[in-house]
């Protein structure tokens, strides 16, 4: 039996033996604390379910989510990895490989045939920092819904994800991310635990599909609105809104009408302020 992917020992084996250096490009940064990446597995809700990896890298966290799941699908772009991934993870026939760039790839029919098999879909990953946002914008984005996603980011992104009103972190992602999903921090990583170390340090948050009770008719329409108001930060709310095109008598009552003051800024509004705020500019 090998030693888990993620020791120090195992990782070191598999570089030399495949002459691998990590590509910054790719935002390749791999752990090497086998006790972390358990607990990332542990946590991601997929046991006897389907996972979804973006950016398997050599393996470390999907050795342990293939110890776990029934199966797990995972996307790498970087083309030295694919036979690496298939000698780390030779003992395993429940991981599929795909490879290419997660961003370019159909998601949303991929996760259609997995729904025929699978009543529970998650991702879990330790994204690539350089394309974070984008990759959990393709995901909150598609058609298919994803049940749970349980994800290494940046310390400061995890910071914006989870940021509630009146904090130098709140911003529109965090009013967007927060109407879809119920968001959390489960654990904060030390740069320590990477070959190469960063310079950052990381965070693992959790999205968990909200139950919609006090939702919006248009959604694409409502994630426009929340980025104009945050659109200029030092602007008030009512200088960020008149851009979108109504008089200034209207845009006034309007945030009258939510029982605003004029002078308020986006980032004192929590989320059922935005909500409402932007109900009454669909009537107005
Ligand atoms: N999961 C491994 C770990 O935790 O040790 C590696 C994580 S590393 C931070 C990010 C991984 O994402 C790398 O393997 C990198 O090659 C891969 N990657 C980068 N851009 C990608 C893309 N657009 N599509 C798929 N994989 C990508």
């Amino acid at each position: 039996m090998n030693k888990p992917i993620a020791t120090v020992a195992r990782t070191n084996e598999i570089l030399k033996k495949f002459d691998l250096y990590a590509k910054k490009g790719y935002g390749q940064n791999f752990i090497i604390e086998p006790g972390i990446v358990k607990k990332i597995a542990e946590n991601a809700q997929g046991d006897d379910e389907c996972i979804v990896e973006i950016g398997p890298g050599i393996g470390a966290l999907t050795e342990q989510l293939a110890q776990r799941a029934k199966q797990v699908i995972a996307f790498e772009i970087d083309d030295r990895l694919i036979d690496v991934l298939a000698y780390s993870l030779e003992e395993y026939d429940n991981v599929e490989i795909i490879h290419g760039d997660f961003l370019q790839t159909d998601f949303d029919a991929k996760l259609k045939e997995l729904r025929k098999q699978y009543k529970k879909i998650v991702v879990c990953a330790n994204l690539p920092y350089y394309i974070t946002t984008p990759i959990l914008f393709k995901i909150f984005e598609g058609k298919e819904e994803v049940d749970c996603i349980t994800v290494m980011v940046q310390k400061e992104v995890a910071d914006r994800f989870c940021a509630i009103k009146s904090t130098k972190d709140y911003n529109a992602l965090s009013v967007i991310t927060q109407y879809l999903y119920d968001v959390k921090t489960i654990m904060k990583i030390p740069r320590t635990i990477f070959n190469p170390k960063p310079n950052i340090d990381s965070a693992v948050v959790q999205f968990k599909k909200k139950v919609k009770g006090n939702c919006v008719d248009n959604e694409k329409e409502f994630f426009e609105f929340v980025k104009v108001c945050f659109k200029q930060r030092r602007k008030t709310l009512y200088n960020n809104l008149r851009e979108l095109g109504k008089d200034t008598i209207v845009t006034k009552k309007w945030i009258e009408d939510a029982n605003l003051n004029e002078s308020i800024r986006a980032e004192a509004c929590d989320l059922d302020k935005f909500i409402e705020l932007y109900n009454l500019w669909r009537k107005s």
